[in-house]
């Protein structure tokens, strides 16, 4: 049977799971420490599902949604491990590739201690610009609507 990983890897046409081996093979958890990950609506609506309350895991960010942090982790890892792996936001994903606005397209994040292990993919340039602008998107309909309640 596949797994709900391997489910929503197909779907986001994302090679990228199966790199988070590097991660598992250095034991290197440091993305999820300090956490700056922002969120979208299909992020925090799969979080929701599975039980989790939008004060829990969620802090707004200069209109953004990110996930929170608690002792001085992301508040879905505990310690070992990240608790919501098959459901972790689209950005968890994807890193070490982010999108970086300075320069106008997707990096290996310079933060990320074995980046150079991981291939920056087309596939992955794609989606984390694709994730990007659609973060974007997301803040400016919901500071509109925001605007039209006012
Ligand atoms: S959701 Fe999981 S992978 Fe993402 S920062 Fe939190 S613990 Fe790490």
């Amino acid at each position: 049977m596949r797994g709900a990983a391997t489910v929503i890897s197909d779907y986001l046409g994302l090679e990228v799971l199966s790199l988070k081996n590097v991660c598992r093979h250095h034991r290197c958890v440091s993305c999820c420490y300090e956490t700056e990950m922002l969120l979208l609506k299909d992020d925090v609506r799969r979080i929701m599902s599975l039980g989790f309350k939008e004060g829990f895991f969620i802090v707004e960010s200069r209109g953004f949604k990110k996930l929170r942090n608690s002792n001085g982790r992301c508040v879905f890892h505990d310690g070992w491990q990240c608790t919501i792996y098959p459901n972790r936001p689209l950005g968890c994903r994807l890193y070490p590739v982010i999108f970086d606005e300075n320069l106008n397209h997707s990096v290996m994040d310079r933060l990320c201690p074995f980046r150079a292990e991981f291939p920056l993919s087309f596939k992955a340039r794609r989606e984390s610009s694709k994730l990007y602008l659609k973060l974007i998107d997301e803040r400016a309909t919901k500071k509109r609507l925001e605007d039209s309640q006012q």
